[in-house]
């Protein structure tokens, strides 16, 4: 049963009414740990199926381009409000539609066409709007990516500093989208200052850890950040830029009208739930939590041998290496799936199998703490995990079997911890 009702789709459209419902029960049978990914109060899922949707509203609150907008200015500015509490920044924008239209208005506001632009590299564990290749980011701009040591899977630190040093690039961009490490906000900021870069956070993945008080804040050492609001933060699919008060209106004209036309109305307003949710003292024991649920996961699949980049986790997220299990990261996600664990094969650093068919695999706790699930729990799916990587290796007949006894043993574990916005019908 969805929470909110879906009365009328299921009465109107039973086709995709029927699609929806089977990804609600896909989302509650199975444990969920791409790292990117949660599961959003029923509060945010009314607002961002609210009737905001009809609205446009080109331009900011007292400064728009379309009459009645009586209740979207409000809107708008307690999103912005809340943002700048949560966060303690001096400003915020609210209306990117996603991580990656924010950081390329981050680029419209610092950068001219050809200018280098520093990111950590993609297979390193950075974004694709980092100045990778295959990017608009990666064509308009000229890319300077550093790396992590291969000694330490950590990010090398006196390479940022050479590299900024030797390359002058306008920009500076700190955080990525496999990093299990935290990030040294200050000393990028040190860099940046030192080479006269705007230094940019993307903490898209961290959002919701730092809003809770289990990763530094950017804030005071980032002029710009960028972060989605769907990941760790727990809002519904959008994004924000926080800067200091300097940087406001460069934000802001990138934005709009630089980039976007209307804003998404009903998004803002989930955005704004989110925030007002990631206030509350529970929200702070959320944090923490998802990192207590990572650190025991690392720890229990390091007792099974597995090679972990950088050794284990500070934040959300762990990266495995599965080189040494003989069998690459996609068969291996694609076997996990099956029995009901849901993660993404990813890039290692230095990794020599091609990106779409890499040797690693890349988890995150964020959606199964939502789920209320707990450190004691993490051995068992240490042990899942395992169960199924090694009958995979072996090959097929086996692995199928183990895929079936896994999943089902998966559905019983997860019916004890209900998801927000649907249950199944008793
Ligand atoms: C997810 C992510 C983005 C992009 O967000 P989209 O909403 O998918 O466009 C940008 N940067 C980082 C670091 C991310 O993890």
């Amino acid at each position: 049963m969805h929470d909110p009702s879906l009365s009328h789709l299921t009465g109107q459209d039973p086709e995709l009414a029927g699609l929806v419902e089977a990804e609600a029960r896909r989302q509650h049978d199975k444990i969920r740990l791409i790292a990117s990914e949660n599961y959003v109060s029923a509060a945010v899922l009314e607002a961002t199926g609210s009737v905001l949707t009809n609205k446009y509203s080109e331009g900011y609150a007292g400064r728009r381009y379309y009459e009645g907008q009586q209740n979207i200015d409000p809107i708008e500015t307690l999103a912005i409000e809340r943002a700048k509490a949560l966060f303690g920044a001096e400003h915020a924008n609210v209306q990117p539609y996603s991580g990656s239209p924010a950081n390329l208005a981050v680029y419209l506001a610092f950068a001219e066409p050809g200018d280098p632009v520093m990111g950590l590299s993609l297979p390193m564990g950075g974004h694709l709007t980092h100045g990778w290749s295959v990017s608009a980011t990666g064509k308009w701009f000229t890319p300077v990516r550093y790396e992590v040591r291969a000694d330490t899977g950590r990010i090398d630190m006196d390479q940022v500093r050479d590299l900024a040093r030797k390359e002058r690039p306008k920009v500076i961009w700190c955080g990525g989208t496999a990093i299990p490490r935290t990030i040294d906000f200050a000393a990028f900021a040190e860099i940046a200052r030192e080479v006269g870069a705007v230094l940019a956070a993307d903490i898209a993945h961290i959002a919701g850890l730092i809003a809770g008080g289990a990763h530094p804040s950017p804030v005071g050492h980032a002029d710009v950040i960028t972060t989605t609001t769907h990941k760790t933060l727990r809002g519904p699919r959008g994004a924000m830029i926080l800067s200091t008060a300097e940087h406001a209106a460069a934000v802001d004209k990138a934005v709009f009208p630089g980039l976007q036309g209307g804003p998404h109305n009903h998004t803002t307003a989930g955005i704004a739930v989110a925030l007002r949710e990631a206030a509350r003292p529970d929200f702070t024991d959320y944090a923490h939590l998802v990192v207590a649920n990572a650190k025991a996961l690392a720890e229990a699949l390091l007792e099974r041998g597995y090679d972990l980049i950088s050794g284990g986790t500070d934040n959300h997220l762990i990266l495995i290496d599965l080189t040494g299990k003989g069998v690459p990261g996609k068969p291996a996600a694609q076997a996990l799936d099956r029995a009901g664990i849901e993660l993404n094969h990813n890039a290692v650093p230095f990794d020599p199998r091609k990106p779409f068919d890499p040797s690693g695999l890349r988890l995150g706790t964020a959606a199964i703490t939502t789920r209320g699930v707990t450190p004691d729990r993490m051995p068992r799916i240490a042990e899942w995990i395992d169960d199924i990587v090694r009958a995979t290796a072996r090959g097929e007949d086996q692995a199928e079997k183990e895929e079936r006894r896994v999943a089902a043993e998966i559905r019983e574990l997860l019916a004890g911890y209900p998801m927000p916005g649907w249950a199944p019908v008793p």
